[in-house]
């Protein structure tokens, strides 16, 4: 492939990235601003120009699902042969080859979830072994391996980052070290043993390290700001000391940093690499502005460490409708009406696969796909790793395996092969059927996608094709509506995405609070899932869990100042039913415990905000609104009036500091606002 079709479509910013020499380059850029698409294209511009060989790239993305994608991108860009896979599946992969020469003997066995484990020894040190404690104490021993502690490191680190540990510390101590015990004692390995193992060897054997070395010179990270200090390590032994290293991300998506995963990686990379290429990019070419102005809104919020780093994006679609807002009685209503709203979407056109829910834990999920089947559209729950284990996929594959010559082009033979495994013409109507259907034709599109790069290939071909993706759990697209975790949205995009269960309690997630950084936390997983979208965006949450139950809830605290003053959710929420309840003073949702009722707030709203200042700020706007006939969040949101009762700005340097105040905005509302708030001063 020629470099012209490689560098068309790319702004300035990312073909900088793309043409840099070899060396250390780091791209720090928003959600959507294309910095996946920069990376594969890189790699593509550098194996085109011959700087180095597809095969001695190592492309390290976040998913296995997203390291398929890019081999797939690569091979239509004309470069097959790059690796392109998860941490975990490259240390799996390198492992396994250089055993012989590091451990010998038979190769240890990969542990398939570690509770059975994690219970033995958990008995052994009297801890508590019920089914949340062992959890507990798993995902604990998690972090601590992916932050690089052993047992006998634990206790003094998580003094140092006074970090809430799942019992006494002694006891985590005992249950991890007996963890350790009883899994080497099977000569058993954990997936974060994979990355210490590759790590050790690479680091610990000269001969193993100058083979690889020699075989990958060339590095790429994706979702470079959720790597784990083993990762890190990993990555170090893999480049020894070179620095052909391309690293992508965004601090404000950071979500992994309870599983041990630190920003810090990518922040502090071009410190460590002075001579790095550092491309900033901000133009977002994936969502409309409505989308994208929800993003900066939302993130415009952010505090603590990470917040620093936040940029703002510049949508580059053209608009789109605005996102929607709706507050439902209970969840089956919420789940009943998404459902409602999918399948007429649907009927209007709109592909299933260009449709996601996303919401915060998995267990969500159940009341949706109970949902989607009852009006009937069809859905893939993401995690869809599982794709290749389905009877129906398995099946499939034997039938494609053990065809006999087929004298017609591959994609008609294909689904003469699939027919007796039950490829109908027209889709049956069962929803257990029609799931299986859908699974059968996902592997005919496949099989077209194979056809589109590889015109020749031919069923022993495609079956090799399909080996390989099974190996790589690399599941194709299933039509249908996506159902996934905002952790697994990650890097993905929808046209339309359903932001669902938006309660406090369950976003920002119960655990979470009382720590900042948790809470920051969220709310940048809420920012991953407003960026899905590509053109619509539709948030909703429910005030009881159960129909008829205790309406009790509250929607979540991120919404606040993203549902504009003037639309009919808002105002259902800030006083349009039971206006008698008293509400908070701040964001106006209604106050639950007495400790708010006391406060006239909501325990996490801001605490520092002058709420007179606040007051005289709004019935300003309102006048200004009134004046201007537009709706008062045109003015400025209720985010931006309550961060300038927050900061109470005393000259213009320190109004444009606050989010949501541009040129624009300074130009027109500057001196009234500033006057406001000297008024209010004395
Ligand atoms: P995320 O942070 O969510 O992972 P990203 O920065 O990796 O996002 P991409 O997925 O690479 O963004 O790109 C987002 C969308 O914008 C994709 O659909 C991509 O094809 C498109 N895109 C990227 N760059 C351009 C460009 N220069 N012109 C047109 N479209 C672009
Ligand atoms: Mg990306």
């Amino acid at each position: 492939m020629s470099a012209p079709t490689l560098e068309a479509g790319l702004d300035d910013e990312q073909l900088a990235a793309v043409t840099a020499p070899r060396g250390p380059v780091c791209v720090l850029a928003g959600a959507g601003t294309g910095k996946t698409r920069t990376i594969t294209r890189r790699i593509a511009h550098l194996a085109s120009t011959g700087h180095v060989a597809p095969g001695q790239v190592l492309a390290v993305t976040f998913t296995a699902r997203a390291a398929g994608e890019m081999r797939t991108r690569l091979r239509a860009l004309g470069v097959p042969g790059v690796q392109a896979r998860t941490f975990h599946a490259a240390a799996l992969r390198q492992l396994r080859y250089f055993w012989p020469r590091v451990v010998g003997g038979p190769q240890w066995q990969l542990l398939d979830g570690k509770l059975r484990l994690v219970g033995q020894a958990a008995a052994r040190a009297k801890a508590g072994t019920d089914a949340a404690s062992l959890r507990d104490f798993a995902s604990e021993i998690e972090w601590a391996k992916a932050s690089l502690l052993t047992p006998d490191g634990y206790a003094a680190a998580v003094a140092k980052l006074r970090r809430e540990t799942p019992g006494p510390v002694e006891q985590v101590v005992a249950v991890y070290a007996g963890y350790e015990a009883l899994k080497n004692r099977a000569e058993m390995l954990d997936f974060d043993d994979l990355l210490l193992h590759t790590a050790a060897a690479l680091e610990e054997h000269s001969g193993v390290a100058e083979e690889f070395r020699d075989r990958y010179r060339c590095f790429v990270v994706d979702e470079y700001q959720d790597v784990t200090p083993l990762q890190q390590r990993v990555l170090d032994a893999w480049l020894g000391e070179r620095d052909d290293l391309t690293v992508v991300g965004d601090a404000n998506q950071t979500i992994y940093t309870f599983a041990g995963a630190s920003p810090r990686h990518l922040l502090e990379f071009p410190r460590r690499f002075p001579e790095a290429v550092v491309v900033r990019l901000q133009r977002d070419y994936r969502s409309t502005p409505q989308v994208v102005a929800a993003a900066n809104t939302l993130i415009g919020a952010a505090r603590g460490r990470v917040a620093g780093s936040r940029l703002q994006l510049v949508g580059q679609l053209p608009p789109g409708p605005d996102p929607d807002f709706t507050e439902h009685d209970d969840e089956p209503a919420e789940a009943a009406a998404v459902a409602k709203k999918i399948a007429r979407m649907v009927a209007d056109g709109t592909q299933a696969s260009e449709i996601a829910v996303l919401f915060r834990i998995n267990a969500q999920s159940e009341v949706y796909e109970q949902a989607l089947t009852e009006v009937g559209v069809p859905y893939q729950v993401r995690g869809g790793e599982r794709f290749f284990q389905r009877a129906e996929v398995r099946r499939a594959m034997i039938a494609i395996r053990s065809a006999g010559p087929v004298d017609a082009p591959l994609v008609d033979a294909v689904r003469a092969v699939l027919g007796p495994v039950g490829l109908t013409a027209e889709p049956p109507s069962g929803a257990q059927q029609r799931a299986q259907w859908e699974s059968l034709l996902a592997i005919v599109e496949l099989a077209e996608e194979l056809v589109a790069v590889e015109p020749a290939a031919d069923l022993p071909r495609f079956a090799a094709e399909l080996e390989t993706r099974a190996d790589a759990a690399h599941p194709p697209t299933v039509q249908g509506v996506t159902l996934a975790s905002l952790h697994a949205a990650k890097g993905l995009e929808w046209d339309v995405v359903f932001l669902v269960g938006l309660v406090d309690g369950t976003l920002p997630i119960q655990h979470a609070d009382g720590d900042d950084e948790a809470i920051e936390e969220e709310r940048r997983l809420l920012y991953v899932g407003i960026t899905r979208a590509r053109r619509q965006l539709a948030l909703s949450w429910a005030l009881s869990r159960q129909p008829g139950g205790p309406r009790r809830r509250r929607r979540s605290r991120f919404l606040y100042g993203l549902i504009p003053d003037e639309h009919p959710a808002s105002r259902i929420a800030n006083g349009g039913r039971g206006a008698s309840k008293p509400r908070c003073r701040v964001c106006g949702s209604p106050l639950i415990g007495t400790d708010a009722l006391k406060l006239r707030r909501c325990g996490d709203c801001p605490s520092d905000v002058d709420v007179e200042l606040l007051d005289r700020l709004r019935g300003w706007r309102a006048d200004e609104a009134k004046e201007q006939q537009v709706p008062a969040y045109v003015v400025f949101t209720d985010a931006t009036l309550t961060a300038i009762a927050e900061h109470r700005p005393a000259d213009t340097a320190s109004l444009v500091r606050i989010p949501g105040i541009g040129a624009r905005k300074l130009d027109r509302y500057g001196e009234a606002v500033l006057g406001l708030v000297a008024e209010s001063g004395s």
